[in-house]
């Protein structure tokens, strides 16, 4: 990545622009992975193309409700967050890890390939960002990092994205966070909307700047001035504004760690449906199952070939806490008591970090309409009923 002089800035036109940038991340050789609006919802998928994001799309969410609506307004970012997340990228939802094949007597032992590209993730939140760099904690820098991960991981590029827009759902700025990425990018594109529509970009390591200096010089774009820099800055403060889910997330640890038996857990059970969608959603659950299966073969002669295959869990699922062939958490006040507090209490001991970044991702697509902020707060009062 060299032979274009460094840019640490650009302000790019939002049609062409962010053309180039997906020209040029591929022509670096990576997977562009970026959003697209398909099936009526935001998710993130490869693209060969600038168009392929969306245009003019905005996005209604509340407790348990999701739309995606059309403003012909052309601005490219102008809906947080997606329905999906960036973890299935680098963490698939069901994996191969190893298939073992008996033949002549002795067995072979293979494992799938790393991917051939690196990923580049066009248009990441801050949120999502910072739900990657909680995975990493866990799946990266434990004490028992996962190879596979790790492979996907390795030289992934991040072209962030100021949020212009925050969902209702949203409530970043109360778990660490805020609309303006600060860190874990390459690029950081913000949009700034109206009469001089464009996005601005910055790079943010000496690999994005050459990326960025290779988009500048196919655009002819300029680098950006104080003007440009101050409307990106008051962009990120409106979003920060518009969030309507104050929470002290610092404190939440406390108390939680004391609310074991608040009578509130029996009050969420009655509503929660233990669909598990919540975890499924969200950007920084890591629980997995791993199951071995042999094919059946076609003539009943015995099995040559065994498969080791990953796939996600869920604390809500029943046998996910079968201690001694039974469910230690067989309610399912249990099983939500145990997803709350260690998203928002317990993480904090074992990983150092919130195990939640405010995404709001579990509250829109919770079918019952569980808002987690909502219940937090409502758990961090202290009852009779709770624990010393
Ligand atoms: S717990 Fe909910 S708000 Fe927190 S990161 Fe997960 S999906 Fe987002
Ligand atoms: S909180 Fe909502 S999404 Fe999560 S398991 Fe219960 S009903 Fe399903």
């Amino acid at each position: 990545m060299n032979g274009f002089p460094k840019t640490a800035t650009a302000v790019l036109d939002p049609s062409s622009g962010l053309a180039a940038l997906v020209e040029v991340l591929r022509a670096h050789g990576f997977q562009v992975i970026a959003p697209v609006a398909r099936g009526g919802v935001i998710s993130y998928d490869a693209v060969r193309d600038g168009d392929d994001l969306p245009t003019g799309v905005r996005t209604e969410q509340a407790p348990g409700h999701f739309r995606l609506t059309t403003d012909g307004s052309g601005t490219r970012f102008g809906w947080t967050p997606a329905a999906d997340s960036w973890r299935r990228w680098f963490f698939p939802a069901e994996e191969e890890l190893l298939r073992i094949r008996r033949t002549d007597g002795s067995f072979v032992v293979s494992r799938p390939e790393p991917p051939a590209r690196p990923l580049a993730l066009l248009g990441a939140r801050d949120c999502e960002v910072r739900g990657v760099a909680v995975l990493d904690r866990v799946l990266l820098e434990g004490e028992h990092p996962d190879p596979r991960y790790a492979a996907r991981r390795r030289d992934a590029f991040v072209v962030a994205v100021t949020c212009g827009v925050p969902a209702d759902t949203c409530w970043c700025t109360s778990a660490g966070g805020g609309p303006h990425p600060e860190a874990g990018f390459d690029i950081r594109l913000t949009e700034v909307p109206g009469d001089a529509h464009r996005l601005v970009a910055e790079a943010g390591t000496e690999r994005g700047a050459d990326v960025l200096a290779a988009v500048a010089a196919r655009c002819a774009a300029p680098e950006a001035g104080d003007a440009d820099l101050a409307d990106c800055a008051a962009v990120a403060e409106r979003a920060a504004a518009g969030m309507r889910r104050p929470v002290d997330a610092a404190t939440l640890p406390t108390l939680l760690a004391g609310a074991d038996r608040h009578p509130h857990w029996d009050d969420v059970a009655a509503r929660c449906l233990s669909c598990a969608n919540c975890t499924l959603v969200c950007p920084t659950c890591f629980c997995v199952t791993i199951d071995d299966v042999t094919p059946l073969t076609d003539d009943g002669s015995p099995a040559t070939e065994s498969v080791r295959r990953q796939q996600w869990a869920s604390c809500f699922q029943l046998d996910h806490s079968n201690l001694g062939g039974r469910p230690v958490r067989s309610t399912t006040a249990s099983r939500y008591r145990q997803w709350l507090t260690h998203k928002l209490g317990t993480w904090q001991a074992q990983f150092g970090t919130s195990g939640c970044v405010g995404c709001g991702r579990c509250t829109t697509w919770c079918p019952a309409g569980i808002d987690l902020p909502v219940e937090a707060a409502l758990l961090a009062v202290p009852s009779e009923g709770d624990v010393a």
